[in-house]
């Protein structure tokens, strides 16, 4: 029988009229018995009723309020005969109350399935009528195939709710949210069409110190949340890790899209109970609005992950929807894949320097080279704006040489100064350079004409990159250490870096990511992930910087933890290479920290 949930209904509607006109009752119904909810649900009836009344006290009958004979369907396996008598007389009541018959006889043969009732068939007739154990016999056989079928379909509905559901949170998954949107977006369909694009900021530090249970958790108490807190007819989807895309069934303006999106925030911003703790994640919300019949799916989804991605620069917990000023946005970027080449050559990369400090003396420990692009007409570009068009267009290369140079170039003309003399130079390395082949010997050629001493150097690279090509990543490392040159691993806890990776690698310091240092004192998550931070590097004897110093409080926190090098704009910014030579000309760069004893004028580590 090639039916399905959709179908389920006219086909057993059919049935039953065929039944009804041959074996001369008045009404029949198929019912489905709900063991889960105790409870017994009308699927088919035939004639259908013109009005039934509102609520139809045949559609949904809770077993503990049903009356007797509908009770005795939960578990009753053997055709039932009522007849006009007093039996059942709750019964000829319900049917009096649904249909206006007052007084009926009926056949009420169980759906049976694997010994268990799952449904029954009635056939009601007015006034009176016997039935036959012949009869009564072919209505079980009958009542025997709905069964199967019924089986069936459940089986085929719980196979399409995995296809299209999320494992894990049992929402949408992405193949049912692309079919979704496709019929949303559909010309003469209503619109505009919101889309919301969710990014948990900083999830995979839950997973990494609090373990992938708390993490599992987590998405799910958050999924349940925002099941909760939509219209059950709105889209709400997991794409895996920590995406969510929500589709609202209405339509609405621009101006409701962001309210809606910061109402999203609000919601997700909320504390979790995972175990033992209580945990929160800021989320980033991009919006974009699809015009049905103009936009298509995959521009709707482009639009969204922009504006996440332009909700998630300022540092996380943002929202933007797509708008001009972002298409703006994509124009500059194609200027910088049109500019970028020339201007490595040209002369209009600059490098500033921040300087790192021992937070109990103030003493500059390093200086970290951060490149900057003077651009013709759009001023001072941070590398925000242009390493990752380098990266994703060959020339991430050319300019990491450059910088690898320029920066050992200033780094040794200090150093034949005077200045520096106690100071490692951090460079920032992209993903590309580290598995070129020839990286290793390229350093050390540079090294050697500027002679540098290697230990002076620290690469700096991310963490994701440190995973994704490990045996590779190990390699070169390897043949760095062979001349010395250190590695730290920057942006620490953001990415994916596990215990085992650290083990494996040899890094010899961690940066802790500045979304982790920069809220120290106000919040405890960060403390506690902060805090493990440091333990797990203490235990692997690696030494650890923290990163966006930002206020006294977080200086002074992490000197409670023990981590003593920092780095921020409370300390100083990045600048140019004329003005930080007159701080290393200083040596240290005064704090007012106002520390407690232990931790002041110790000799720097
Ligand atoms: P990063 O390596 O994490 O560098 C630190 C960034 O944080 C710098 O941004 C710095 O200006 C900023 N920063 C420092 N202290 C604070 C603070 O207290 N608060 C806040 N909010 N920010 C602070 P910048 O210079 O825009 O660099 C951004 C990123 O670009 C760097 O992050 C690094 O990943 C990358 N980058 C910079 N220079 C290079 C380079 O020469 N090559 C490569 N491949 N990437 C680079
Ligand atoms: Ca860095
Ligand atoms: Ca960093």
């Amino acid at each position: 029988m090639g039916v399905d949930a959709t179908t389920m209904v006219p086909a057993s509607e059919q049935v039953l009229a065929d039944l009804v006109a041959y074996f001369d009752v008045d009404f029949a119904y198929l019912r489905h018995t709900d063991h889960e909810h105790r409870r017994t649900v009308l699927v088919a009836e035939w004639p259908r009723r013109p009005e039934p009344p509102e609520p139809d006290p045949l559609r949904v009958i809770e077993f503990d309020r049903a009356d007797s004979l509908f009770r005795a369907s939960e578990h009753a396996i053997e055709p039932i005969v009522v007849s006009r008598g007093d039996e059942y007389p709750d019964y000829q009541e319900t049917i009096r109350r649904a249909t206006g018959v007052a007084s009926v006889v009926t056949a009420f043969v169980p759906l049976v399935s694997r010994g268990k009732a799952t449904g029954v068939l009635g056939f009601v007739r007015r006034g009176d009528r016997a039935w036959t154990t012949r009869e009564l016999n072919v209505l079980k056989a009958i009542a025997a195939l709905f069964a199967q079928l019924q089986a069936r379909v459940e089986a085929e509905d719980r196979l399409r709710y995995i296809a299209s559901h999320d494992d894990l949170t049992g929402l949408a998954n992405r193949r049912a949210l692309l079919e979704y949107m496709e019929q949303r977006l559909a010309p003469g369909n209503p619109g505009p069409v919101a889309t919301f694009f969710l990014d948990l900021d900083r999830l995979k530090a839950l997973n990494d110190f609090l373990g992938h249970n708390a993490g599992d958790n987590f998405i799910r108490a958050l999924s349940a949340r925002l099941r909760e807190n939509f219209e059950p007819d709105d889209m709400i989807a997991r794409l895996g890790g920590d995406e969510f895309v929500i589709v609202l069934a209405k339509t609405i303006d621009p101006v409701a899209a962001e309210l809606e999106a910061n109402r999203i925030q609000e919601l997700v911003g909320r504390r979790v109970s995972v175990g033992q703790e209580s945990v929160s994640r800021g989320v980033s919300v991009g919006v974009a609005l699809g015009v049905p019949g103009e936009t298509t799916v995959s521009d709707v989804l482009r639009r969204a992950d922009h504006a996440l991605l332009s909700a998630k620069s300022g540092g996380g917990n943002g929202v933007a929807v797509f708008t001009d000023a972002m298409r703006l946005q994509f124009e500059l970027q194609d200027d910088v894949e049109v500019n970028l080449r020339s201007a490595v050559s040209d002369g209009s990369m600059v490098l500033h320097y921040q300087p790192e400090v021992d937070l109990r003396t103030g003493r500059i420990v390093a200086l970290e080279a951060l490149v900057r692009w003077q651009h013709p007409t759009r001023g001072l570009l941070p590398p925000g704006a242009f390493v990752s068009v380098a990266e994703a267009t060959n020339l991430a290369g050319e300019l990491g040489r450059w910088v690898i140079r320029s920066a050992c170039s200033q780094f040794a003309d200090w150093r034949r100064r005077g200045l520096a003399a106690n100071v490692v130079i951090r460079i920032n390395v992209s993903p590309v350079q580290l598995v070129s082949a020839d990286f290793v010997e390229r350093i050390e050629d540079i090294l050697r004409l500027f002679g540098i001493d290697g230990s002076s150097v620290c690469l700096e690279i991310t963490e994701h990159v440190v995973v994704q090509d490990l045996v590779r990543t190990r390699l070169t490392l390897r043949g760095l250490k062979r001349m010395g040159v250190q590695i730290a691993i920057d942006d620490f806890g953001t990415g994916y870096s596990s215990l085992s990776h650290l083990k494996a690698l040899p890094v010899d310091a961690v940066k802790i990511d500045r979304g982790f240092v920069q809220r120290l004192g106000d919040s405890n998550d960060d403390l506690a992930i902060v805090k493990s931070i440091i333990g797990l590097a203490g235990s692997f004897g690696l030494g650890v910087v923290g990163e966006g110093v930002e206020t006294p409080m977080a200086a002074r926190t992490l000197v409670g933890l023990g981590c003593y090098r920092a780095q921020g704009f409370l300390i100083a910014r990045p600048m140019p290479a004329e003005e930080v030579e007159a701080q290393l000309r200083e040596g240290r760069i005064p704090l007012d920290l106002d520390l407690p004893r232990a931790g002041r004028g110790v000799a720097p580590s």
